[in-house]
């Protein structure tokens, strides 16, 4: 009986390693790791896969997000299964009695509850080690946490790019104030969560119940607000909700990938207000401060390892604190599974191959950079090459920007297609048409190839 748990446990690992790589984003990959712990005791059962969760709304949810691509999982072990079926469990703990995490809010019916989601338990202010790229966004929200509401920091708009460690900062107020303040509601939710409620309650004509549950939260933790440009009606009610809880002088913290001011397809009332109480930026980590970062998780892990050893991963791993992580996992599973092995620098150096690769090919340009660089050289405006103006002098540029935008960054097209505020199909028509131009027409290749250097990146990218 145990063996066969066993045996269950790690097929499980596997299945949720595999479902990881099926995921095209980060954004899903985000969701999913908050996802999967509140999965449970999965078993096979004839011919059905069963997985138990907590509550009714979860069975649906997952259902949808992961039954296909758990499916798939489970073939690629060479197990066939006709479903994968989630089923609610009385024995399975709710929500906030996971380990990992800690709910946000504890539900009391008088008060009448947000949606929240749960908070990574190890993103606290005592977890987040400080440096110049983040002391600023460090001070204002120990200054939130310490006064919600009281502040002249409201809104709090904290931006900078993937993995610089924004949710940890947000979640690290939210545990706050939680720790001072029991009796407070906090809500932490992404944007993504919260459109998805805001639809459910259009369909299910819960409306006034939506707008009465949020505006009774004293904290509103709302990570990644880019993700309502372009919702236009959604927009409309967060405006309407942000408005409320301002006039009530409750705390409302958000985070973004980029500026408020550079939030496309968001409407200028909003990002204006967005702006009216403090923005502040986390930029990446110094090398001084990814080293700290590092012996902080180390130590968190409970795991000696050696100075340079440490020093080597934060030489070579420089694009976001969530790459180091993984690099110091890696070196930490090592030490796990081959404690008498010494680890040596060649040792990690092997390690960690893959990575350091990964790095020296990271496409840190902004789409937003392409663009501009794109219309300077054209010599037209930015709002061109965004317009829908179908005329040649026009349409080249805009196609040059998507191609440029496809091959130097990892942005999915749906993403940039945002950017331009277009649809991903005309992003892949355009990027499409400028490859097969290149092709035959020299000049419009030398440009491209001119364009690209100009941006710091090596030309012979594009043919990759
Ligand atoms: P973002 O939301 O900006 O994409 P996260 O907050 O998810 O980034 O951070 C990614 C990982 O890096 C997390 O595990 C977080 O704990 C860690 N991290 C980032 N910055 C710091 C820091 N200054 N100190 C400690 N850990 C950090
Ligand atoms: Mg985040």
């Amino acid at each position: 009986m145990e063996e066969t748990k066993k045996g269950m446990d790690s097929l499980w690992n596997d299945i949720v390693q595999q479902v990881k790589m099926l995921l095209p984003t980060e954004l899903e990959r985000n969701r999913m790791d908050r996802f999967f712990p509140l999965m449970h005791s999965p078993k096979l059962d004839g011919n059905l896969y069963v997985i138990e969760v907590g509550e009714q709304i979860q069975v649906e949810m997952f259902a949808n997000l992961y039954s296909k691509l758990i499916l798939e999982a489970l073939q690629t072990f060479g197990i066939n299964v006709d479903e994968v079926r989630f089923v609610v469990a009385k024995d399975v703990p709710a929500l906030q009695q996971q380990p990992k995490y800690r709910h946000a809010y504890q539900p009391t019916p008088q008060r009448g509850v947000p949606s929240t989601m749960p908070m990574h338990e190890h993103y606290t202010f005592e977890n987040f080690v400080k440096g110049p790229s983040n002391s600023f966004a460090h001070a204002a929200a120990s200054a939130v946490a310490k006064g919600p509401g009281r502040t002249s920091y409201n809104p709090l708009f904290i931006y900078g790019g993937t993995g610089l460690g924004k949710t940890h900062l947000m979640e690290a107020i939210g545990h706050y104030v939680l720790e001072k303040h029991p009796e407070m509601s906090v809500c932490y939710i992404t944007s993504e969560t919260f459109l998805n409620e805001y639809v459910n309650a259009l369909q299910n004509d819960a409306m006034q119940a939506f707008r009465e549950r949020y505006r009774k939260v004293d904290l509103l933790l709302l990570d990644d607000v880019q993700f309502i440009a372009g919702k236009n009606q959604f927009q409309e009610e967060f405006f309407n909700t942000f408005n409320s809880l301002m006039g009530l002088h409750k705390q409302v913290v958000m985070t973004s990938d980029v500026a408020p001011k550079d939030l496309k397809g968001c409407e200028e009332r909003l990002t204006g207000r967005f702006q009216q109480g403090m923005v502040v930026e986390i930029e990446s980590p110094s090398y001084e401060t990814r080293l700290a970062i590092l012996k902080s998780k180390a130590n968190a892990a409970r795991h000696h390892i050696p100075d340079d050893i440490l020093k080597f991963i934060a030489e070579n791993i420089r694009s976001h604190v969530r790459a180091m992580e993984g690099a110091l996992n890696r070196i930490v599973t090592f030490v796990d599974l081959n404690g008498d092995i010494p680890l040596t620098l060649e040792i990690t150096q092997h390690l960690l191959k893959d990575s350091i690769e990964e790095e020296k090919t990271i496409k840190d340009l902004t789409v937003d950079e392409i663009m501009r660089t794109v219309a300077q050289f054209y010599g037209v405006k930015m709002d061109d090459i965004l317009s829908k103006e179908r005329t040649q002098t026009l349409v080249t540029p805009r196609q040059v920007a998507m191609f440029l935008s496809c091959k130097l960054t990892t942005r999915s097209l749906v993403e940039i297609g945002r950017s331009f505020e277009k649809t991903h199909a005309t992003v892949y028509h355009g990027a499409q048409t400028i490859q097969k131009r290149i092709d035959v027409e020299s000049d419009l290749r030398k440009t491209v190839e001119n364009i690209t250097s100009q941006l710091g990146r090596n030309p012979s990218e594009l043919t990759k």
